[in-house]
């Protein structure tokens, strides 16, 4: 025989806290609590296997339920010594849905039911109060006439107000026994005039429609999409607990109370919470009346705490609390009753929490001794540590909403609107917050991105060069905002109607995508001791390293504030756009001939030795991985008449010449074009100088320092073996120079991006050639899926919200098709050479999913920018603890 139904309470426990697939949250729980001694109602929980069952059979039982539900049923009006439709003592029950995680959109809550028209004399007879007796009848139909029986709620409002009008009253507290009852019939006269029956008054019947009605929730529209958006299988079904009422309403020495073991906003170890005197649940929620705070330290003038109000209750509250804390060694979230003075528990699950409460509750309860250092670290959620690692908006000021693009990189800002580069940087420097309003941007406009303090951009998706330059630099950025359109020349950007001109102030929130109208108020961070205290265990048990990608000092210094073990990615384009370079650069496009190009590079040099002595210094021997030079040229070039008119000049050329190279150098797929390793064979002389100048600020600073830098150059684009052997004897010969001129030598490493479909399937023939890899999944993801990572903004949110993607896998890596590739070309490259180096240094090396990833294929580092190095940290010591899944590599 299976069993259907297990009973709780009364001294008859069937269920456990761990039974939740079997009995749904709620049932596991209320099983729990009475287990540990804790005052729960009796009651039974009917399996989330009958419900499977009922949509397996045609929305029919398994023959046997009936009579367990009857035996659990049984055992309640035992325990509590009334029975169900009895006239003189009624048992009265609640009926709730309960799945294995809560789930909003299903049929909830049914109270009082065993109400009828002759159990109604019986229940005013036996509390001694026909008010509540009526007043509760009422409840009962209009709970079950609403959720069981389809009645549009507003008809049973609609009979109350007229009772009102009739009898000139406000509010309902003022009706009398004798007006609910009147209430009641004519609730009764409407429900068989709407459902053409009338009101069931078997209380049998009443369950059993309740029953149906929480089986029958689960396949509604609302539940459905509630299953799809949060991958809950329909297979799962929902329990039904049925449980003895207990009252909230019968009197002063009544309450009821939702309330939080601690503070959920802050982590505050308080008892947190609202209650009411003389109320049923559903009055807490409904707000017609104003909940009360618990504590008394927690009391504002002219409110009554309930430790006050109620001592003994309140007394005996606190220590359920201590209790279930140390039960469940987590902040709960629990429902209580008091009914003439004793507390009853109506539910506890763990209580949801904002990121900052998460870490204070993970950290003090470590340090209570509630949970270990392992535990903690597994309790925060790394993607909520980013969060608080940014200013955020203030979740009460006021704010107006102007529209919505990707939350390209989190914290907010405010400032004025100015939409270029330029001005950014002007207005800047003259003590202004400017938010940068740009179509996308380009390197050109790192200045102002920098100067910036949110970057807003129409176009572009999570890697536009937007997305990943702001996360490089801790900038809030909402990236592809198609529903804004900017009107460069008129300086005025709109949306929805609203016009925005340059200089007014607009509010952006890089963590929702969310853009406002004018200045909303912010919080600061708060990067307390527990932050730090959290780190430290999580460094303790993680196996990958964490680097970060950066190129600046000042990104360099962020990177080992928040806790990098070396530079994983140092983008050497990115150093080229400095005003006092760019013309050199601009001179080695436009040279004709190679020792014009070699004469402009000279003038690089110096430039170039001098980031690297910075970078070499700051890192102070952690490794540091420097990426030759990668994006096409014609990038360096200026796009205006007027900018090309200014520096054709400067260079002593014409407009017309300018422009014809720039035209030469257009190109109509420009990343899949002349750009990483192809420019390096093209035109050797420009990884030759690199080359040089990483040697020579690697010499320089091991004479100066006694400690040799260990640069690791890295190859970009790489999509064959001879590429790599090609560039890499360049390096090779070029290290062999300087080692001879400065009469010093460094260890260096030479590897490759591994970007390209290409590389990965041959990587054991590129291995040959390669100290390291570095996975660049930015490319690897957008050559693999044939997929413009600029371009993407334009289609790719409906594709994740038609489920085509289950996430955009620009931030989030595609474990099967891009997962794929770097799993072969790991294997490859390590069958070659078995201590081959492995690391990602795409965006996905800041995902916390794609670092499971990265741990279950072996790599031995991630590489993200700076601001998510903390989140990788913890990321990945999450994945070290959960095993780190199927290592192949
Ligand atoms: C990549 O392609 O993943 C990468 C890190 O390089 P970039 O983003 O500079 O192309
Ligand atoms: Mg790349």
């Amino acid at each position: 025989m299976t069993q259907w139904v297990y009973s709780f309470g009364a001294g008859r426990n069937e269920g456990r806290a761990d039974m939740r697939n079997l009995l749904g949250g709620k049932g596991a729980n209320l099983a729990e609590m009475a287990s540990i001694g804790l005052p729960v109602p009796p009651g039974f929980t009917v399996t989330t296997e009958v419900c499977t069952w009922y949509y397996q059979n045609n929305e029919t039982y398994p023959a046997d339920l009936e009579d367990q539900v009857k035996a659990g049923l049984a055992r309640i009006e035992e325990a509590v010594g009334n029975k169900f439709g009895d006239h003189r003592k009624p048992l009265l029950v609640s009926v709730r849905s309960g799945a294995r995680v809560s789930m909003p959109g299903m049929m909830d809550t049914v109270l009082n039911l065993g109400l009828n028209d002759a159990t109604v004399e019986g229940l005013v007879v036996a509390s001694g109060d026909a008010r509540f007796a009526w007043d509760s009848y009422r409840r009962f139909i209009q709970m079950y006439g609403s959720v069981v029986l389809g009645v549009d709620h507003h008809r049973f409002e609609e009979i109350i107000e007229n009772e009102k009008l009739d009898t000139g009253k406000t509010e309902d507290t003022e009706l009398t026994a004798q007006e609910w009852h009147r209430v009641v019939d004519g609730y009764k006269e409407m429900v068989r005039e709407v459902t053409g029956k009338p009101f069931p008054q078997d209380p049998w019947d009443q369950l059993w429609g309740a029953v149906g009605a929480v089986f029958g929730s689960w396949q509604n529209q609302r539940a459905i999409t509630y299953r799809r958006l949060h991958d809950i299988p329909a297979e799962w079904g929902t329990a039904v607990n049925v449980q003895a009422m207990v009252f909230g309403n019968m009197g002063e020495d009544c309450a009821t109370g939702v309330c939080f073991t601690r503070d959920p906003s802050t982590g505050e170890n308080i008892f947190y919470g609202e209650y009411l005197i003389n109320a049923q649940g559903e009055d807490v929620v409904a707000g017609i009346r104003t909940p009360q705070p618990m504590a008394e330290s927690r009391a504002k003038p002219g409110e009554r705490s309930m430790e006050t109000v109620m001592p003994n209750a309140y007394a005996e509250l606190v220590k359920v609390r201590e209790t279930l804390e140390r039960h469940y060694t987590d902040m709960q979230d629990i429902e209580f009753t008091v009914q003439s003075n004793k507390l009853y528990m109506l539910q506890t699950r763990n209580g949801k929490r904002t990121a900052a409460a998460s870490l204070k509750i993970a950290v003090d309860m470590a340090q209570e001794g509630l949970i270990d250092h392992a535990e903690a670290v597994k309790r925060v959620n790394p993607a909520a540590l980013d969060q608080l690692l940014h200013p955020t908006l203030d979740p009460k000021a006021p704010r107006k909403l102007l529209a919505k693009g990707l939350p390209a990189s989190p914290g907010a800002a405010s400032g004025v609107v100015v939409f270029s580069a330029d001005e950014a940087e002007a207005r800047a420097q003259k003590g202004e917050s400017v938010i940068l309003v740009r179509i996308e941007t380009s390197p050109e406009d790192i200045h102002g991105m920098h100067a910036a303090k949110g970057i807003l951009t129409t176009r572009g998706g999570m890697t536009s060069h937007a997305a990943v330059v702001a996360r490089g630099m801790g900038r809030p950025c909402v990236a592809g905002c198609g529903g804004v359109s900017v009107d460069y020349n008129n300086q005025v950007l709109s949306s929805g109607g609203v016009q925005i001109r340059g200089g007014e102030v607009l509010t952006i929130d890089g963590g929702t995508g969310e853009v406002y109208v004018g200045s909303v108020a912010m919080v600061e961070p708060q990067l307390s001791g527990d932050f730090s205290t959290l780190m430290g265990w999580a460094d303790k048990v993680r196996r990958l390293k964490v680097r970060a990608n950066a190129e600046t000092p000042l990104d360099a210094e962020t990177a080992r504030k928040f806790g990098a073990e070396g530079i994983g990615l140092c983008r050497t384009e990115h150093m080229f756009f400095d005003p006092e370079r760019i013309g050199a650069v601009r001179q080695m496009i436009m040279a004709e001939t190679e020792s014009g190009r070699r004469t402009a590079l000279a003038r690089l040099l110096p430039f170039q030795r001098q980031d690297f002595v910075d970078l070499f210094r700051i890192m102070a021997g952690l490794p540091v991985t420097i990426r030759l030079l990668d994006p096409p040229l014609h990038e360096f070039l200026p796009h205006s008449d007027f900018e090309i008119a200014e520096v054709a000049q400067s260079l002593g050329t014409d407009t017309e010449t300018m422009k014809r190279r720039a035209q030469e150098l257009s190109e109509a797929n420009p990343m899949l074009g002349h750009r990483g390793c192809r420019l390096g064979i093209a035109f050797p002389e420009i990884y030759e100088m690199q080359a040089r100048a990483i040697f020579e600020a690697a010499c320089q600073i091991g004479k100066e320092t006694h400690k040799a830098p260990h640069p690791e150059i890295m190859i970009p684009l790489v999509a064959t073996k001879r590429e790599l052997e090609i560039t890499r004897a360049q390096v090779d010969r070029i290290a062999q120079e300087v080692f001879a001129e400065t009469k010093y030598h460094v260890e260096y490493s030479v590897g490759t991006m591994i970007e390209l479909p290409r590389a990965a399937l041959t990587a054991d023939a590129i291995a040959d050639s390669a100290d390291f890899f570095s996975f660049g999944t930015n490319d690897l993801t957008q050559t693999t899926f044939g997929l413009s990572r600029d371009d993407a903004g334009k289609f790719l949110p409906l594709y994740v919200e038609k489920g085509i993607f289950p996430k955009d896998p620009f931030v989030s890596i595609d474990p099967d098709g891009v997962g794929e590739l770097v799993k072969i070309a790991a294997e490859k490259g390590r069958r070659v050479k078995s201590d081959l180096k492995l690391g990602i240094c795409g965006e996905h090396g800041g995902d916390p999913s794609s670092i499971h990833f990265c741990e279950s294929v072996g790599l031995d580092y991630v590489s993200c920018s700076p601001y998510r190095v903390p989140v990788a940290r913890l990321a990945a010591a999450q994945a070290a603890m959960a095993g780190g899944g199927d290592r192949t590599a």
